[in-house]
This record gives structure tokens, sequence and C-alpha cells, in this order.
């Protein structure tokens, strides 16, 4: 079997930078708490809960002052900052700088008397660390969320980081339609994000086969699945190597691997090899 790799696909620069800051805390302090799991990728996880970091769902788990507190790459709440220094921890804050941005952008419309509109998965940390920069910001995941917008106020728009351009544009146009008299936009997507998606969207009209590696809990990995699905049914998420079933590579003879943005070269390097195996 012949196996193509994306051009661009693995660890993004936000997910690399989270990682290392990681890294670096833990060699310095003892106590290092993760605000949620550092990365959607649960090799990752338990490498570093390995070298000491504790992941927590809620600073409530915490007790006072016994250590510090890293905010991963998704960011966290205004009110869980504020939570983590009333109860004497010390924070390192790894939030990736394209998720800072779409903060300060939904905060600064806010002041400028928008109501905030994200386009994203609500349950998704990201989303939920920008609703919580200011009063009254409203997620809309799909087109049915747009008509409970008011239809009185100005909306200011941003997206979440890792959702494809056709979704945001399909999104706007659909709130354009509806007919809001004034909107402002401002385009908060990823370009790393972008461009593993237009890599992994070419490569799989290639191939026989498609593989998407990441968690399940990875939005980016999701959005790179579901995107590839569309163009080739022949489309599979997998988590690594040993969730490989050869029954899906029978009969075919060239494979496209691509990995989400939380995915280690590890795991892509160990999955090839196998592939290359058969
Ligand atoms: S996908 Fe983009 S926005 Fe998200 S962590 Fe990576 S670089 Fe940052």
């Amino acid at each position: 079997m012949k196996v193509i790799i994306a051009e661009r696909c693995g660890f993004c620069p936000g997910v690399t930078n989270a990682i290392k800051i990681a890294e670096s805390t833990l060699e310095k302090n003892h106590t290092v708490f993760s605000l949620g799991e550092i990365i959607h990728n649960k090799d990752v996880v338990s490498r570093l809960a390995g070298k000491g970091l504790k992941t927590v769902k809620d600073i409530d788990e915490i007790s006072d002052n016994s250590g510090t507190v890293l905010i991963r790459s998704h960011g966290a709440t205004n009110e869980q900052i504020k939570k983590i220094r009333q109860k004497g921890l010390e924070i390192v804050d790894a939030t990736c700088i394209l998720v800072k941005r779409l903060q300060k952008i939904a905060k600064s419309m806010y002041d400028d008397g928008y109501t905030v509109v994200i386009i994203g998965d609500k349950g998704h940390p990201e989303v939920q660390a920008v609703v919580g920069q200011a009063d009254g910001i409203i997620v809309v995941g799909n087109e049915g969320d747009i008509l409970n917008l008011p239809r009185d106020k100005k909306l200011g728009i941003v997206c979440q980081t890792t959702q494809s351009p056709e979704h945001f544009a399909r999104m706007l146009a659909e709130i354009v339609k509806n007919g809001f008299t004034e909107l402002k936009v401002v385009d908060t997507l990823c370009n790393e994000a972008k461009k593993r998606q237009t890599c992994a969207v070419e490569l799989c009209r290639q191939v026989d086969v498609m593989f998407v590696l990441g968690g399940l809990h990875s939005a980016n990995t999701r959005k790179l699945a579901e995107l590839c699905k569309k163009h080739n049914p022949n489309t599979f998420h997998l988590q690594n190597a040993d969730e490989l079933d050869i029954r899906i590579v029978f009969g075919k003879s060239l494979a496209g691997v691509t990995a989400g943005a939380s995915t280690p070269k590890w795991v892509i390097d160990e999955f090839v090899e196998r592939l290359l195996k058969l």
C-alpha cells in the first residue's frame, strides 16, 4: 500500500507552545495543575501526567496556595482567572495568541455596544472562554440558532478559530438573509487550521482511503474528518494505529493520512509505519 501524508498536519504552533510551556513549568514547579486537559490527546495528557501535570475540571478541586495553574491553548474566562488569583495560585498562561486575539476582539466589540455573536461549538472550551469575556455573548452553532438572535441590536460577529471558512461563510450568509441591519464581522479563523483543512481536502480527493488521526474530542480533528468525508466517503477518524482495522484497507492501494492540531508526530509516524506494512 502507498501512503501520502498531508503537507500540513499534526501539532500547530499554539499546541506546540502550550506543551513547551507545560514542560518548562513542570521543571521549575513541584505542583502544576492544568485547567482541563492541556490538549485533546490522551497520549500527550498521560505523558505529561507522568511528569507531574495534574488535570482538574474545576478550580474548586485545587486547594488554596497549593501551586501553579496552567491555562491551556483554548484559554480561560475572566471569572476563572479571578478565582485562581483569589485562591493564591500562580498562573502560567499558555493561551494561543490567536485565541487571545479572538477574546480581545469579542471584548472590544462588546465595549463598543455590539451584541457579540460567536459562530462555533457551544460546548467547546475555546468558545466558553470567549463567552466568559463579557456579558451576553451568544453562541450560534447552526442555522437554527440564528433565528434566536435579537433583531433590534447591532451584532458583532466572530468565529471559533478552528471552524472551516465554508461554515463561517454559510452562517454569515444566513445571518444576512435573516435581515439584521447592522453587522460588524471580524475574521478570527486560524490560518494554520485553514491550511490543514485545504491540504486534507486536496489529499482526500486523490486517494482510495483517507485517515484523519486525532482525539475524538478534538474539535479541529473532527472538523477535518467531516470535511474529508464530504469529498471522500472512505474517510476514517481514528485515534492511533491500534484502531486500524485491516478490513478498511482491503482492496485499496493508495491511502492518505492527515492529523488534527493536537496529534503528536509519533502517533502519525506509527500509524504510517503500520499502513506501509500492509
Ligand atoms: S489551531 Fe490555531 S488557534 Fe488553535 S491553538 Fe493551534 S494555532 Fe492556535
